[in-house]
């Protein structure tokens, strides 16, 4: 189950290591990245849709690798494969911490990161992605400069340029699209990962503040956060990975 950077990079490598997969989207961008793999497109149907996918295409091993936010997705999968019996890790980056230089504030979720914006007007790179957006509208009076994967068919926000680009990110580009915007403040999820954290390093040498979005909590399951590591999950069984909730 896919969608990231490192999805991609994990279909990559099981095509190299001879692995038969197939690569699931949800559908949500015009153009997802092809994969060198077998790939479905669009929600299963909830759990009992996931489980009669899993069933009927005789899935032995799920790895959830969508992103850190798509709770909805990681919960469906626990249960489903709870509920037929089938082997589930995720392989899930490590979250982002801040280092020296870093200007953070942590916020629980979206309508905080909201909340944790100045009154006085000012120029937000909201990089959230599209969902979500109109919860900034209860501060319509900052410019939003959004970074999103598909043209918008209209936004939700009064003052805002959506720049369309997909990861992965470089540093430099980050620099230059904070310069060129003169953006004053940032909003972001923790992702974790390298492929959206230019804008944070590039923040940093700007010493633009970071208001940083926490991951939503999932249950627990069995985790892994490199390629190799769901290589060795998938050959050496069930228990290599680490049994942790986020
Ligand atoms: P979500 O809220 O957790 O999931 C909503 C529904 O979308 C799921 O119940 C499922 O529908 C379907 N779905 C999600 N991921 C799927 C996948 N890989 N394959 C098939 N169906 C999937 O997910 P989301 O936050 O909307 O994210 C959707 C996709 O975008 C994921 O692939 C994720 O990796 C990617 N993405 C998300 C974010 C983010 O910030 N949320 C950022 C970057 C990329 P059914 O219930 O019908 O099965």
């Amino acid at each position: 189950m896919g969608g990231t950077t490192e999805a991609s990079l994990l279909a990559r490598a099981l095509v190299d290591a001879g692995e038969s997969a197939v690569f699931s989207y949800a559908g949500r961008t015009a153009n997802p990245v092809a994969q060198p793999l077998p790939t479905r497109v669009g929600g299963f149907g909830g759990v009992s849709g996931l489980r009669a996918y899993l069933r009927s295409n005789g899935i032995s091993h799920v790895v959830d690798a969508t992103h850190p936010f798509a709770a909805g997705m990681t919960r469906n999968a626990i249960d489903a494969c709870t509920a037929e019996g089938i082997a589930l890790v995720g392989y899930e980056r490590t979250p982002w911490h801040a280092g020296p230089g870093d200007r953070w504030t942590s916020v629980p979720d979206v309508k905080a990161a909201v909340d944790a914006l100045p009154q006085a007007p000012t120029r937000v790179f909201l990089a959230i992605g599209k969902q979500q957006l109109e919860v900034f509208a209860a501060k319509p009076q900052h410019h939003y400069v959004l970074r999103l994967v598909d043209p918008p068919m209209g936004l939700p926000l009064p003052d805002a340029l959506a720049v369309v680009a997909r990861g992965p990110f470089t540093v430099d580009g980050d620099l230059a699209l904070l310069r060129h915007h003169a953006i004053s403040h940032i909003v972001a999820k923790n992702a974790g990962g390298s492929g959206a954290a230019a804008k944070l390093q590039a923040a940093r040498q700007l010493a633009v503040p970071v208001i940083l979005i926490d991951r939503p909590v999932v249950p627990a399951r069995a985790v892994v956060d490199t390629v190799a590591g769901v290589l060795d999950w998938l050959h050496h069984g069930t228990n290599a990975g680490t049994e942790r909730g986020v």
